[in-house]
Order: structure tokens, then sequence, then C-alpha cells
């Protein structure tokens, strides 16, 4: 889905993990910005435990400021199409609750798909998307890169072993100076790193490069 670009991804996941242990919700417009909502749940819970007996641990409402902007977006020509909300430590799925919350009548609400993310221990991993299919709410892939690395298990430091790994007949090396001095002393790395940051820019193969460090 092209409205969940990095920018408003990292958004997402920004207030999924300050929000936690709490579910933070919020929703995507068309033009991909993002709102942050506010999660009422717990105040619910604590005037009518009876009626809401979900804390703001494992469920979320939006306040009514929020509903009244959500439903005003579908009167204008920026709507939201994406609402997203978090799951703590219990992984990104479209659950019972969130399919009711969804549907009424057996027909979706909004039509929006709902965007999960996977928050563990305060950190954000990923997010599943769901849209309506007709009949329920399917897993819609999209580009996102934190879930294809958490799913896959695969972190950044193993990404840079295995490219280490490669035979380095098959890896460009644009700057053999940069190369020889990494293999030769740490002083001389350093004093090519700035030099390596700025070809990084053009050259993403050249990845044993640091930026240069701060001052
Ligand atoms: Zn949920």
């Amino acid at each position: 889905m092209d409205v969940l670009r990095p920018t408003a991804l990292e958004q997402i996941y920004a207030h999924a993990s300050r929000s936690y242990p709490e579910e933070c919700c919020g929703f995507v417009f068309a033009d991909g910005s993002v709102y942050l909502g506010s999660n009422i749940q717990n105040e619910l819970h604590r005037k009518h435990p009876q009626m809401y007996p979900r804390s703001a641990a494992n469920g979320y409402t939006f306040s009514v400021a929020d509903t009244l902007l959500l439903n005003k977006a579908f009167r204008s020509d920026n709507p939201v199409v994406v609402i997203y909300h978090s799951h703590p430590d219990v992984g990104a799925y479209f659950s019972a609750e969130d399919q009711d919350k969804a549907l009424f009548m057996g027909e979706p609400i909004y039509p929006v798909s709902y965007l999960v993310v996977d928050v563990r221990q305060g950190q954000a991993l990923g997010a599943k998307l769901f849209a309506w299919d007709g009949e329920h709410f399917a897993l819609k892939p999209f580009n996102d890169l934190h879930t294809e690395l958490s799913m896959n298990a695969v972190s950044f430091p193993d990404i840079l072993v295995r490219v280490a790994k490669l035979p380095e007949s098959t890896l460009e090396v644009p700057d053999r100076h940069c190369a020889k001095s990494l293999k030769t002393s740490a002083a001389a790395t350093r004093s090519c790193a700035s030099t390596c940051f700025t070809r990084k820019t053009t050259s993403s193969r050249n990845i044993s490069c640091s930026p240069p460090a701060r001052s």
C-alpha cells in the first residue's frame, strides 16, 4: 500500500513504542499523513468496567474528537484509508475483538484497511495489514522492511555477515582505497570513514563503511 511510506510507518511504530504497555491507535490519510489518536480505553474501563472489561493493555477506543475527525475525513478529498492500533506482547493478528469493532451487521463500518503493530517489550517489531475481501479481513502484503526482517528472523548484522561471506568477485568495490584500508588497520579505517560515508550514498554495496563520528 503506497500510503504506508517508511516515514508514516516510523511515526506509527514510534507511537506504538511510546504507548507500551498500552495499545495505541490512529489513522493514515490518503495523502500518507499520519494522525496519532488517543486511546481512551482506560477511562472507559475505569468508569464502566462491566461494559468495557478491557483496559488499554488489550483494547482501544478512539476519543470522541478522533472519531469526529475520522468521520469528517470521509466527506473530504483526503479520507482516512488505514486505521492502526498496536498489540503489546501478543503479536500482530486481527482479533475477534478487532473484527467486531470493524464490522456492523457483517459489513465494514469504514472503507479502510487495518494495520496491527506488533510491539514487544516496548519495541515495535513490525505490522500486518488487513483488508476486507468481501467476506472477511484478510492479510494484505505491503512493503514493510521491519516486518520482513522480523518474520524472516534476519537482523541487520546477519545481513552484513551474509554479504561479507559472498565471493569477492560478486561485490563491487568502488573505492579501492577504502577496501584496502579496511583490511589494514582501524586507524586507516577511521581516516577514510567520512569519504566512505559520502560514497555510501551512491553505492549501497559499500556497506562496510561507518558514518563519520559526530563532534
Ligand atoms: Zn487488536
